[in-house]
C-alpha cells in the first residue's frame, strides 16, 4: 500500500466558523488521529477559509477547499480538486454547511433548500462514489426537523417517514412545499403556520429522510454508512449566540460520535444527538409545545 492510501481524507463543509470549525479543531487536536490524515476545511469563501486555517495555527494536514454547497459548479470543481490534489478518495464527509434565513419569502425558502437539502444531495451524489470501504457520511441536521414533522398532517408524516420513499418522491414533497410557500397555501398543503422557521424545519426533515434513502441505496452498493446528526442548540452565529445555547464544541462531539463509533453500535440511516438515537418525529406533545414556544421568541 502506498503512503497516500494510508491517509484518511475527511471533508467538513461550512467549516470556517461555528460547529464546522469546532469539528476541524477537534480533529486536529485528537491524539488518536493519524497526523497523516488530510482534513479538508470546506469554505464557500476562500478568504474566510484561510482565516480559519490561520486561527488553527495552519496545521500542515489541514487544507482549505473552496466549496459553495448550493452551487453545482462549485461541487463539481471541488470534486475535481479532491481527485487531483488529495488522491481522489474520501473516508468521511461531514455535510455541516447550513442556513436559516429569517426572511419568509419564497426566494428565502428556495435558498434554504438549495443549501440544506439539494446541496447535500448533489454533493453526496458526487462524493459518495469517492468514499472508501467503511466510509461515513454525516448529514448535519436538527431536531427542528423532527419537531416540524410533529405538526404536519398525518398523510405528510407518513410520506416523509415511509421506508420506501425515493429521492424523486422526496424532491416532489420539497417542491410541493416551496410551491405552497409561493402561493401562501401552507395550511392547505398540510403544514402549520404555527411552526417557527418552517422552511428550515422542512429542509431538515427532508434531510433526515434523505439520510435514510442514502443509507439504503449505498449500503447495498458498498460498505459505507450514512447518519443524520443534530449538534444540539449551540452558540454560533446561527443561534445568535443565545445565552441558553451550549458551546459549539459539544455540537462537534455530537457529530464526531457517529464518525468514531463502531458501525455495529449504530443504525445506518438513523438520526442521532449526543450519541442517542432520536425519532424522526417528536413524540412528546408537551415537549413539542415547549420547544415551539422557545423558538417563536427567536423567530419574532
Ligand atoms: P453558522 O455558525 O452560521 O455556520 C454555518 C456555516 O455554513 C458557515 O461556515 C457558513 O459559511 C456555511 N455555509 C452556509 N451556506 C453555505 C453554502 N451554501 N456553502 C458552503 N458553506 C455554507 O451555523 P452553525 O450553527 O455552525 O451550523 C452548522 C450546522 O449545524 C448547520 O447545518 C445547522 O443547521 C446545524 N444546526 C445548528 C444548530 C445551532 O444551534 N447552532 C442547531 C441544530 C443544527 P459563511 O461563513 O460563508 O456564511
Amino acid at each position: 500500500m502506498s503512503s497516500i492510501e494510508q491517509q484518511r481524507v475527511i471533508l467538513i463543509t461550512g467549516a470556517n466558523k461555528g460547529i464546522g470549525f469546532a469539528v476541524v479543531k477537534k480533529l486536529v487536536q485528537q491524539p488518536s488521529i493519524n497526523s497523516n490524515d488530510i482534513i479538508l476545511l470546506g469554505s464557500r469563501d476562500l478568504k474566510r477559509g484561510q482565516d480559519a486555517l490561520k486561527e488553527l495555527g495552519s496545521p500542515s494536514n489541514v487544507h482549505v477547499l473552496q466549496l459553495d454547497t448550493s452551487s453545482k459548479e462549485s461541487i463539481a470543481r471541488a470534486t475535481n480538486e479532491i481527485k487531483q490534489k488529495y488522491g481522489g478518495y474520501l473516508d468521511v464527509i461531514i455535510n455541516n454547511a447550513g442556513i436559516t434565513p429569517k426572511d419568509k419569502t419564497v426566494q428565502a425558502a428556495r435558498e434554504t433548500f438549495a443549501t440544506n437539502y439539494y446541496g447535500i444531495k448533489i454533493l453526496n451524489e458526487h462524493l459518495i462514489p469517492l468514499l472508501r470501504e467503511n466510509g461515513r457520511v454525516v448529514n448535519v441536521s436538527s431536531r427542528v426537523g423532527a419537531l416540524t414533522l410533529h405538526g404536519i398532517s398525518k398523510d405528510l408524516q407518513e410520506k416523509y417517514t415511509s421506508s420506501t420513499l425515493t429521492t424523486e418522491q422526496l424532491d416532489q414533497l420539497v417542491e410541493d412545499f416551496i410551491s405552497a410557500v409561493d402561493s401562501d397555501t401552507i395550511e392547505a398543503a398540510g403544514y402549520t403556520k404555527e411552526m417557527p422557521f418552517l422552511p428550515y424545519g422542512v429542509s431538515k426533515a427532508a434531510l433526515n429522510a434523505l439520510t435514510r434513502i442514502e443509507a439504503r441505496q449505498w449500503s447495498s452498493a458498498k460498505k459505507i454508512f450514512v447518519y443524520a446528526v443534530c449538534p444540539g442548540y449551540c452558540s454560533t452565529d446561527m443561534s445568535k449566540h443565545a445565552p441558553d445555547s451550549r458551546p459549539p464544541e459539544l455540537g462537534a462531539d455530537s457529530i464526531l460520535y457517529v464518525v468514531n463509533t463502531d458501525y455495529n453500535k449504530l443504525e445506518n440511516g438513523a438520526f442521532y444527538r449526543d450519541g442517542v438515537q432520536l425519532p424522526q418525529i417528536y413524540t412528546n406533545d408537551a415537549e413539542a409545545r415547549e420547544a415551539i414556544k422557545r423558538m417563536k421568541k427567536l423567530d419574532s
